[in-house]
C-alpha cells in the first residue's frame, strides 16, 4: 500500500503501536530485525536509524560497520498477534540497507533485486510477476519445546480431518494472513504426511519476495502457538516427498501479459519461448541460488514430484519447468526446482536475469517433453537434449561460478559472500560421518 509518512504516524496512534520492527534479510534469506520503541518513529522515517552491519552474515567488516536502514513505507504492517498486556502492538517496516555514506549497500539482497528489476524496466517491461507455492511440514515439539521430526498426522493430498490434524493450524495461518492483507488462493494438505501448502496471489517480484518472508514468519509463529514446529527444510525425512516452492512467473508490459499470444499453437508468445529458453540455458547454473542447502539436493531425486532434469513440459510434472494450462493474463511458467530455503530476493533476481537473457539472445527451448522423464533411459534423454540438474551443492556452486549472467544478477559483493559461505558449508558437511555410512559399511569392513 502507498502509505505516506503521515498515514503511518496516524495509524500508529490509532492502533496503539508501541514498537516498530525494521526488517531486512541477510544473504541466506534469514530475516533480521531491529526493534525500537515508537518514540524513535521520526528517526526511522527520516532514514536515520543505524545498526551494526558487521554482526550480520555477509555484510561488512568491523571497520566500516555503521549502516543505515531506509524503511520502505509500502511495507508497513501491524502484527495482529503481538499485543502485550497493555494492548500495545508491534508494527513492522521492511528496510533497504544503505552504507555510512548513504549509498545503497551492494550486499543487500533486496536492494540488489531492485537493481535487477530496474534493468528489466529499462528493457521495456513493466513487471515480473511471481506466485509461489511454498510447502512445509508440521512436526511435534518435544517436552522441552525443541523441534522433532515426528509427524503429527497421516494425511495426504487434499485430505480432510480427522486425518489432517494440521487443519486447525493451517486455517489459523490463513486467517492471520488475510488479516495482514494477503489474498490466499488455496491451502491444502500435501502428499506427504504432516505436509501442507498455502498459495497466495501473485505479485511483482519485490512484493512477492517480501511476502514470502512474512509468510514464513506467520507460519512459524502460528505453528508454535499450536504446539507444533513448522519447517520449510526441503527434505526433512527421506523416502517421502520434500518441500518445494514452485515459482510461477510472467512478464507484463503496459498491454498486459507478454507471455500470451492467442495465435500460437500453444498460445505462448515468442517472448515466452525465449524466456523459457533462457531458463533452460541457465537452469543448472542458478540452482545454487534456488536450492542453496546441502539438504536441497536430497529433495532433487527421482520419485517425489521434484525435478531432476532440465526440461520443460506443457502437462507433465516431472521436468524442471511446466507451463500450466491457464492462458490470458494467467499465462505463466512454473519453475518446479525452487525450494523454500532459497533467499527469494536472490532467486528472483537470478531467474529473471536468465529469462531476460533468453529474450535478448532469442534462445529457443528444446521440444517439450510430454512423457514421464523418469521412465526414459539415458540415451533417450540425450536425444531429447535433456540435461541433469546438479547433484550436490558443490556441483551447483561450480556451475554458478561459470555463468556470467547469473553472477551479474547477484553482483560481486553478494556473489562472493554467497559462494564463500556455501563452499564452507559443503566442506563442513563433507567432513561429517553419517549414519548411512555406518549402517552400510561398518559391519562389512
Ligand atoms: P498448481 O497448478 O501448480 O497447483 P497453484 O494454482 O497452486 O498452481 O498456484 C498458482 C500460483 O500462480 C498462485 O500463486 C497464483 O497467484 C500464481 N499466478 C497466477 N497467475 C500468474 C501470473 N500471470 N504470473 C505469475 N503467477 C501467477
Ligand atoms: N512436494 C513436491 C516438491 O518437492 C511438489 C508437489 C506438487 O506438485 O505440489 O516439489
Ligand atoms: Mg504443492
Ligand atoms: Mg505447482
Amino acid at each position: 500500500k502507498a502509505y505516506s509518512k503521515d498515514d503511518i504516524r496516524e495509524l500508529i496512534k490509532q492502533e496503539n503501536v508501541e514498537f516498530l520492527r525494521l526488517q531486512f534479510s541477510d544473504v541466506f534469506g534469514t530475516i533480521k530485525n531491529v526493534e525500537v520503541p515508537v518514540s524513535q518513529l521520526e528517526k526511522v522515517l527520516a532514514n536515520n536509524l543505524m545498526f551494526d552491519g558487521s554482526s550480520i552474515e555477509g555484510f561488512v567488516r568491523i571497520e566500516e560497520s555503521d549502516m543505515y536502514l531506509y524503511p520502505d513505507l509500502t511495507t508497513f504492517m501491524i502484527f495482529p498477534w503481538a499485543t502485550d498486556e497493555r494492548g500495545g502492538k508491534v508494527a513492522r517496516l521492511i528496510a533497504d540497507i544503505y552504507t555510512a555514506d548513504r549509498q545503497p549497500f551492494a550486499g543487500d539482497p533486496r536492494g540488489n533485486l531492485k537493481r535487477v528489476l530496474k534493468d528489466m524496466n529499462d528493457g521495456g517491461f513493466k513487471a515480473f510477476n511471481i506466485g509461489t507455492e511454498p510447502e512445509f511440514f508440521l512436526f511435534k515439539l518435544d517436552e522441552k519445546g525443541n523441534p522433532t521430526t515426528q509427524l503429527n498426522d497421516k494425511g495426504s493430498y487434499f485430505d480432510l480431518a480427522p486425518l489432517d490434524m494440521g487443519e486447525n493450524t493451517r486455517r489459523e495461518i490463513v486467517l492471520e494472513m488475510e488479516r495482514m492483507g494477503f489474498e490466499v488462493e488455496a491451502a491444502h494438505h500435501e502428499v506427504a504426511p504432516g505436509q501442507h501448502e498455502v498459495d497466495f496471489k501473485y505479485a511483482n517480484a519485490l512484493d512477492a519476495a517480501d511476502n514470502i518472508q512474512t509468510f514464513k514468519l506467520i507460519v512459524k509463529t502460528i505453528a508454535r502457538k499450536h504446539g507444533l514446529y513448522a519447517t520449510f527444510l526441503p527434505k526433512p525425512i527421506s523416502g517421502i516427498n520434500g518441500n518445494g516452492m514452485h515459482m510461477n512467473m510472467s512478464l507484463f508490459n503496459e498491454a498486459g501479459n507478454v507471455f500470451f499470444d492467442e495465435q500460437d499453437e500453444m498460445q505462448l508468445s515468442q517472448s515466452a519461448y525465449h524466456f523459457l529458453g533462457g531458463l533452460l540455458k541457465h537452469g543448472a547454473n542458478f540452482t545454487a541460488v534456488t536450492n542453496p542447502t546441502i539438504n536441497s539436493y536430497k529433495r532433487l531425486t527421482p520419485g517425489f514430484e521434484a525435478p531432476v532434469y532440465v526440461a520443460w513440459s506443457g502437462s507433465n510434472r516431472s521436468p524442471m519447468i511446466r507451463v500450466p494450462a491457464a492462458r490470458g493474463n494467467s499465462t505463466r511458467l512454473e519453475l518446479r526446482s525452487v525450494d523454500p530455503t532459497t533467499n527469494p530476493y536472490l532467486a528472483f533476481a537470478s531467474v529473471l536475469a536468465a529469462g531476460l537473457d533468453g529474450i535478448k539472445r532469442e534462445l529457443e527451448p528444446n521440444h517439450a517433453v510430454d512423457q514421464n522423464i523418469y521412465l526414459m533411459d539415458e540415451a533417450e534423454r540425450k536425444r531429447a537434449g535433456i540435461t541433469d540438474l546438479p547433484d550436490t551443492l558443490l556441483d551447483a556452486i561450480e556451475a554458478l561460478e561459470g555463468d556470467v549472467i547469473i553472477k551479474d544478477a547477484l553482483g560481486d559483493t553478494l556473489l562472493r559472500t554467497f559462494v564463500d559461505a556455501k563452499r564452507l558449508e559443503y566442506q563442513a558437511y563433507r567432513r561429517e560421518v553419517s549414519q548411512w555410512e555406518l549402517d552400510t559399511y561398518l559391519e562389512q569392513y
